[in-house]
């Protein structure tokens, strides 16, 4: 229930559906502890300021506050750039917590930073919040049901990842009030991660300046980390071709914008034969005319160009290449090329993902109640896999780049290369379940999401605690990012002309948002 469910007088009200979820959780957060299954002792004796964060996070209270943030920003699904319920939930909870929060940095109304504490190491934790289009589900409902059909989805757990960031920058908020030690945690709230937008932005616009070391967080079915380059380099563009419209049955004189779109996906097609085989490139037609008897004068394409860092910049030059030619070929005129977004591969630090995987250990994967390894395993079977439930096993450390990097990108690439940033994966969703897709909305709502992000925030705040006290830990991060970057100097992909694209998902999200509100009013 979208309303209902909002801070209102540092009380959060739900609808009866979440109350039935929290009368499971009562039982659930009673047997919750940081020590459930851990799988080894750390190699020193738990300090106590990590041993006041991961019992602070394991509070009742503390699960339920930041489960009923996540269930919140599920409901709203909040496409990327429009996510402004969301940002704000996270932001005011921050704020109340005794962080200084700056909103609308980098160009973006909904990216915002949080503060607290002065002076060195500065350690910044991620935070995404955006949903995807056109998969809304209904929570825990092991089959495709949408909420709204057409309407947004989480279909990527970042319901869970900012609110994981927030409690954990509030544990450890906690901490430095208790033991006086020195220090900034901030947490960097980043609109339009599915997009892939904020980040280079973000750094542009010096965000990140002063920052030692970044946590990164990702919901996932396991609990793991890994290090080295991975993910694929992109540039998200839009190419705009502008023609001559008139009658469609008298076209003589006419030029179809959308033949040049369609021209230039026929030559994108054909120069991938000859794309090394790291890349990926799909594309969508945003505008392509609305009556077949009206010469289309305008028509634009959204394309996802995708390769390693090395490869993507002259990728990116054979594909306006195929755009100038469709142009000449047509009459039509190339209006514009805007850029969205251009990120680089990741490149996970080896010392903050080891740091990370001992407390990834330490915390342990959560205990699962019976009746969330039922309907782990009901979704499990209507999407045709192996019946097993939800995950007990711990993952080890991986080398990242020892597999086919092929595939995703992320925004969080920039950031690996100008502080020393590793992703804490933290469990909730279903083994089986897939990404960007309906399972992964159901799985993403409710107790199993509720005990993820918690172990997660419990990571994350483990792994700040470590950098923030131990300087000897910090050291090795820095001691390796500085190496790196000695080779590897950051220099951005994003043309310096560009400029976030505020206006994406508007009207979509005009039309939802208030059809979403509605049905959730109805269904109290
Ligand atoms: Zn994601």
């Amino acid at each position: 229930m979208i309303e209902q469910r909002r801070m209102e007088g540092g009380k959060m009200k739900h609808p009866k559906s979440v109350k039935r979820i929290l009368l499971g959780i009562v039982a659930l957060v009673c047997a919750l502890s940081f020590s459930t299954q851990a799988t080894s002792a750390p190699d020193t004796e738990i300090a106590k300021e990590k041993t006041f964060v991961l019992e602070w996070l394991s509070q009742p209270q503390t699960i339920e506050q930041f489960g009923l943030i996540s269930d919140a920003i599920w409901s709203y699904a909040e496409l990327g750039m429009q996510e402004f319920k969301s940002s704000a939930l996270l932001a005011d909870t921050l704020e109340k917590a005794g962080f200084t929060v700056e909103r609308g940095m980098a160009g973006m109304p909904t990216c915002f930073v949080a503060t607290y504490g002065s002076g060195k190491p500065v350690i910044g934790l991620l935070g995404e919040f955006d949903a995807l289009p056109m998969l809304s589900q209904k929570g825990r409902v092991p089959k495709q049901d949408p909420v709204l059909a057409g309407a947004p989805g989480h279909g990527c757990g970042h319901n869970t990842m900012c609110t994981a960031a927030a409690a954990a920058a509030i544990a450890v908020k906690k901490a430095m009030d208790k033991y006086g030690f020195e220090g900034t945690i901030k947490v960097f709230g980043s609109p339009a991660e599915e997009t892939l937008i904020s980040r280079p932005y973000m750094i542009r616009a010096g965000l990140f300046e002063g920052v030692d070391a970044v946590i990164d967080n990702h919901s996932g079915s396991g609990f793991s980390t890994s290090y080295g380059k991975g993910g694929n380099a992109m540039f998200s563009s839009v190419f705009a071709f502008k023609g001559k419209t008139s009658h469609g049955a008298s076209p003589w004189n006419a030029i179809s914008a959308l033949d040049a779109v369609e021209l230039m996906d026929v030559a994108t097609n054909f120069l991938r034969e000859h794309l090394f085989y790291t890349y990926r490139m799909h594309y969508v037609i945003k505008e392509g005319g609305e009556a077949p008897n009206v010469v289309p004068d305008r028509a634009s394409v959204w394309y996802y160009i995708r390769n390693s860092d090395e490869r993507v910049e002259e990728m990116y030059a054979k594909v306006i290449n195929c755009a100038k030619a469709a142009a000449l070929a047509t009459g039509a005129e190339l209006e514009e090329i805007r850029c969205y977004s251009a990120v680089h591969q990741r490149h996970a630090n080896k010392a903050a993902a080891e740091l990370m995987q001992k407390n990834i250990e330490l915390v342990g994967m959560p205990d699962w109640t019976e009746e969330e390894h039922v309907y782990a395993r009901a979704l499990q079977k209507e999407l045709g896999e192996e019946e097993k439930g939800m995950p007990t096993e711990m993952s080890e450390i991986s080398d990242s780049s020892r597999h086919f990097v092929g595939g995703g990108s992320s925004d969080v690439g920039d950031v690996t290369l100008i502080a020393p940033t590793a992703t804490i994966r933290f469990p909730g969703q279903v083994p089986g379940a897939i990404g960007h897709h309906w399972s992964t909305v159901s799985a993403n709502y409710g107790s199993t999401a509720w005990k993820g992000l918690n172990a997660g925030a419990k990571a994350i705040a483990a792994s700040a605690i470590d950098m923030l006290t131990r300087p000897e830990e910090l050291k090795k991060l820095r001691d390796e990012f500085e190496e790196y970057s000695k080779k590897f100097p950051y220099k951005p992909f994003l043309p310096e002309n560009a400029e976030p694209p505020v206006e994406l998902n508007r009207e979509l999200m005009d039309k939802w948002r208030p059809l979403m509100e509605k049905y959730y009013l109805e269904h109290e």
